[in-house]
């Protein structure tokens, strides 16, 4: 996929309107974390050294399209100002206005200013085209860098595109979309995706399209019972997802029809509570007896994957293989970490848990990419373009 970006447009004496997505936790007027600020400042520090002034914006949480103090993003102003080495950043109470316009005319080379929470106005979220073009009179030139929102049509992020000659995909963009369609596009074979997790309806649109180009696919976690389950195979009170025994079906169907090397895992973690201090042991088969949870893989399991791994060229993986939060429950998660740390092939991995998972087993620095997008990076794998992709193409 060709995308617009930075690096093709000159940004001398501009004023662009750049597109991030500042969402973090704010807690007490302070930002909790900042690790999507950082995200987003190799795109800032390009353009600023290019001569460019900033009218920066941001969505911040789910203000329903009223001004709600605790959504505000001036704490944010702060943090990127101190991220940025004290460097000012000015703040707009409102993301649009007379007020608003000036302070933006005013800027000169080297300067930015944070714009108010888009979502402030009902508008935003609707893609409306007269707030679109308020946004847009705000600057000469479109930057957007918000990955984790391109599968939303909003004002700031698709119908505003029309609007400007200059229109291109920051850093991150380019980041994400190169690692995601490196899995879509000719992955390196075998490609393996490991798939693991509780929220089994939300992935499987994307799992659908991925059987089309993996190899091997191996499963953990509340996802593997619902595979388990589908075989008709006992799971004893593991959580399981109903509702998406027919889909998990459907997708072992499909996975025969490929001739796919498909796995559930051959033993189980199982306890009789959910706890660190409960009763608990590994079964010796793939089955969970009779009133006892599966909580994570096996050894035996664990054993098999790091060996579907050590064949891999290619690793997709989103999930946890169990209840990682509890230390007894973790192994499994672990140890595949681990072992994709150590197997030095192209590695992407995304989902909120699965990236904490494999921060907590230090081994991020070794994967090839880590996925920012959340729904978005699930989006872009099932449907191989986002809406606010499409409009970045060249
Ligand atoms: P991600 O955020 O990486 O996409 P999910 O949100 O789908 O992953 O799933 C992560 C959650 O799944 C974790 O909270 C974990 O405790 C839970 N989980 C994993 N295995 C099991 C299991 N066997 N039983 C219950 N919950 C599980
Ligand atoms: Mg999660």
């Amino acid at each position: 996929m060709e995308l617009k970006t930075i690096e093709d447009a000159g940004y001398a004496g501009k004023r662009v309107f750049l597109r991030v997505d500042f969402n973090v936790p704010i807690e007490k007027g302070e930002v909790k974390d900042d690790t999507r600020i950082r995200a987003a400042l190799p795109t800032i520090e390009y353009l600023l050294k290019q001569g460019a002034s900033l009218v920066i914006s941001s969505h911040l949480g789910r203000p329903k399209g009223k001004a709600v103090p605790e959504m505000s993003l001036k704490p944010v102003a702060e943090k990127l100002s101190s991220l940025l080495g004290g460097k000012e950043v000015g703040f707009a109470s409102d993301c649009m206005g007379d007020e608003v316009k000036k302070s933006a005319q005013s800027l000169k080379a080297g300067e930015m200013l944070l714009l108010e929470n888009l979502r402030f106005h009902g508008e935003e979220e609707e893609g409306d085209e007269g707030f679109a073009r308020r946004l847009a009179s705000l600057a000469d030139c479109y930057v957007n860098d918000a990955f984790g929102t391109c599968h939303r049509k909003h004002a700031s992020i698709y119908g505003i595109t029309k609007l400007f000659d200059s229109t291109a995909a920051g850093y991150l963009i380019q980041k994400e979309v190169f690692a995601l369609s490196k899995l879509l596009e000719n992955p390196e074979k075998p490609f393996l995706m490991i798939l693991g997790g509780a929220k089994v309806a939300d992935k499987i649109g994307m799992v659908k399209n991925l059987l089309g180009k993996i190899d091997t696919l191996i499963t953990g976690g509340v996802m593997a019972y619902t595979f388990v389950q589908a075989k008709n195979w006992e799971i004893g009170a593991s959580k399981v997802e109903h509702d998406a025994v027919p889909l998990a079906k459907e997708i072992i169907k499909e996975v025969n029809k490929r001739h796919l090397e498909f796995h559930t895992p051959l033993d189980h973690i199982i306890a009789d509570r959910i706890s660190a201090d409960s009763h608990h042991f590994a079964t010796e088969r793939g089955t969970v007896p009779k009133n006892w949870i599966g909580v994570d893989i096996g050894p035996q399991a664990v054993e098999e994957y790091i060996d579907c791994i050590k064949r891999a060229k290619t690793i997709f993986w989103n999930g946890p293989m169990g209840i990682y939060e509890i230390e007894e429950f973790a192994k499994g998660t672990e140890a595949l970490a681990k072992a994709i740390g150590e197997a030095g092939v192209f590695s992407v991995i995304g989902g909120g848990d699965s990236i904490a998972a494999v921060n907590k087993a230090g081994v991020a620095d070794r994967i090839s990419h880590i996925c920012t997008g959340g729904g978005a990076s699930l989006e872009f794998l099932e449907k191989g373009t986002l809406p606010g992709i499409e409009v970045l193409k060249r």
